[in-house]
């Protein structure tokens, strides 16, 4: 066992902070390196984690605010009417920390929906378990559930999709070749120890997890692939009940929609992948019931397994460190503080505001991110490959773009959501069920253009293109991404270049350029205007193919296309905006030695300051939309004649790329 390492209070993050850099590299040969070096030389990813840097840094520092709401709650429940929100709170988390009765319990708090799957001994038994399990938030068969109808962004439409696998993606399941091979392996012998934690026989926890994984096989080849689900049209099928029906014949749809909660009749849906739902229901109605047993124990099992007894949760970590790197668990409170977060995270959102986003740090980040839609509109003004018919719509889309800042005008409700003392995976499944009721009805019923997809404290931000908005929780607008005493190279660098420029972007990326200002699915773009997009697109596509992700994989240029242009688009506005800030404002002398336009493109660069476990890197060729950091930083700065112009770098340097092979997109 190494020796534990000293507690030394944390070092005070910076937007911009020149002691990682690395001196000894060139700017302009690898500026990800001159930007982050001396930080990744030094440090060294912690035994729970799969990847270290900022978000790391950021989460840590915000987990530690939300902690002491947490540890408030959990105290004051006693002073606390029961069933409070505040109450619910504490006791959830409280329930979770209560490791003694967890270790106690063994499988126990599961064993109810273990014996109502063995009770299963007819097909519609068998569509009622799986619409039981989906209420309780579990991934089974496929996915289903309240989305914007892309026709009618106004109105909410019942949507169907792809799911049910238990590997982080269909490709691990058909992809040839001896490292495929191993994990499919290790999959399997995964579900056998559970199973066989479980209390099943040897023999027959064998048997079970390979009919599993034969069945998640037949549902993984009728799954869409992540490049193609990135065209928007791919997974637009809307359809009446009607057709529905002729799809996937095998499954009485209204019997479903009654399980799952729908009080009223559904008469038209989208379904996202109809060939893996005709599947499904062909399997549902013909696969082995014992097989699909099998298959429902597995996920119920394998989902819970986190919140089980110790023998549960290693094997799950050990199985999930395949894919992360991680060698270690993270400490409880961790894993119980996230989980509360996912579940409850408006409850205890409104606290962790209050202790650390005052509104003035909300005013200076809102005034950052409308400099970046100012010099969005001026670029788009100005491009000289779009046709002014199609420059009218998407500065109609760009002047659409609503924006949410730090927190939500209103908290969710509560009221209606059920937490007990214990055992804290029932208290995960009524949270679940709790969210399912709250919107299993929507279909029909107006959008809630009000609610927030992720919750206060998260280190990230989001662009949705159905509601045409942009997102930022106030757990992203604090260092390092952004300080409202720092200069404005540093925030124009990170919140607006990295975050800012880069989420608005999306909505005029490959797949969100497709929605219109409504956040309609619709083409407002002349027809030569989409031929230049998508040659120019293409030379992203290629720049990125070239890179090396980890050992000889390379990185995937198509899935990561609408990633790279935004983070390419995010750069070339953000620096825009920090030329209007400093012409309004004026322009500060040298900073620690750089001027403001060096602090930009550093701020840029030292926003992706992470390093990550080779294991993390392989799982994100496969799964991830981003590229890793180093070449969110080198890719789009090496397009940029303003980074060769701040840091004097001359055609023929690494971080020069040539003219013919720049995209000309934003
Ligand atoms: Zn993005």
């Amino acid at each position: 066992m190494p020796a534990p390492a000293p507690i030394r209070a944390p070092r005070p993050i910076k937007v911009i902070d020149t002691d990682w850099i690395d001196s000894t590299a060139k700017a302009c040969t690898d500026f990800f390196q001159y930007a982050n070096g001396a930080w990744i030389r030094d440090d060294t990813i912690p035994a729970a984690y799969s990847s270290s840097g900022v978000m790391r840094d950021m989460s840590d520092a915000n987990e530690l605010v939300v902690r002491a709401v947490l540890d408030d709650a959990a105290a004051a429940r006693a002073s606390r009417p029961r069933d409070s929100t505040e109450w619910k709170l504490g006791t959830f988390y409280a329930s979770c920390m209560d490791s003694t009765a967890i270790e106690a319990a063994g499988i126990a708090p599961i064993r109810p929906w273990l014996a109502e799957i063995d009770r299963i001994t007819t097909r519609s038994q068998l569509l009622s378990e799986i619409a039981a399990l989906q209420v309780r938030g579990l991934n089974v068969a496929f996915h289903f559930g309240p989305d914007v109808d892309n026709h009618d962004t106004e109105h909410y439409i019942a949507s169907f999709f792809q799911g049910g696998l238990g590997l982080p993606d269909r490709d691990y399941y058909t992809t040839a070749g001896a490292s495929s091979d191993s994990t499919r392996q290790a999959y399997v012998a995964h579900l056998t120890r559970l199973f066989a934690l479980a209390g099943e026989q040897r023999p027959r926890a064998a048997h079970d997890a390979a009919e599993v994984m034969a069945l998640e096989t037949e549902m993984a080849k009728a799954s869409m692939t992540r490049v193609a689900m990135r065209d928007p049209a791919a997974t637009d099928h809307p359809m009446t009940t009607h057709a529905l029906d002729t799809l996937a014949s095998q499954v009485r749809w209204p019997r479903y929609f009654r399980s799952v909660g729908l009080t009223h009749p559904v008469d038209k849906v989208n379904v996202g992948v109809p060939d893996f739902l005709r599947r499904v229901s062909q399997l549902i109605a013909t696969a082995p019931l014992a097989q699909w047993k099998a298959y429902l124990r597995a996920h119920l099992i394998s989902e819970s397994a986190s919140w089980l007894s110790t023998p549960f949760v290693n094997e799950r970590f050990t199985f999930s460190s395949r894919f992360s790197g991680a060698k270690q668990l993270l400490p409880r409170w961790k894993r119980c503080l996230r989980e509360t977060d996912g579940d409850l995270g408006e409850a205890l959102g409104q606290a962790y505001v209050a202790r650390t986003f005052p509104p003035e740090a909300k005013a200076r980040a809102k005034a950052v991110i409308e400099d970046v839609r100012a010099a969005f509109r001026e670029r788009l003004q100005h491009l000289a490959w779009m046709s002014d018919t199609t420059r009218a719509q998407a500065l109609d889309k760009l002047d659409h773009i609503s924006e949410k800042v730090g927190y939500p005008d209103h908290w969710r409700d509560y009221t209606k959501l059920v937490v007990k003392n214990g055992p804290f995976v029932q208290n995960v499944a009524r949270a679940n069920a709790f969210e399912w009721q709250r919107t299993i009805n929507r279909p029909g019923q107006p959008v809630d253009k009000t609610e927030w997809g992720m919750t206060v404290p998260t280190v990230n931000a989001y662009y949705d293109p159905t509601k045409n908005e942009v997102v930022f929780p106030a757990g992203a607008l604090m260092p390092q991404t952004f300080d409202p005493k720092a200069d404005d190279g540093a925030n124009y660098g990170s919140l607006g270049g990295s975050w800012a420029g880069h989420e608005i972007t999306h909505g005029f990326d490959d797949a969100g350029r497709h929605y219109d200002a409504a956040g309609n699915l619709r083409d407002w773009w002349q027809p030569a205007d989409s031929v230049h997009f998508s040659q120019q697109a293409e030379l992203v596509v290629r720049q990125y193919d070239g890179y090396i992700q980890v050992d000889t994989f390379h990185v995937n240029g198509k899935l990561t296309e609408g990633e790279n242009i935004a983070d390419f688009g995010g750069l070339l506005i953000g620096y825009d905006a920090l030329e209007r800030a400093l012409q309004r404002d004026g322009r500060p002398g040298l900073i620690e030695g750089y001027t403001p336009e060096q602090r930009y493109f550093l701020a840029f660069a030292q926003s992706f300051r992470v390093h990550e476990r080779p294991e993390q890197l392989r799982t994100r060729v496969t799964v991830d939309e981003h590229s890793p950091d180093i070449w969110r930083v080198n890719g789009p700065v090496s397009n940029s004649p303003a980074f060769a112009q701040a840091f004097g770098c001359k055609a023929g340097d690494p971080m020069v790329r040539t003219r013919d092979s720049v995209p000309q997109i934003w």
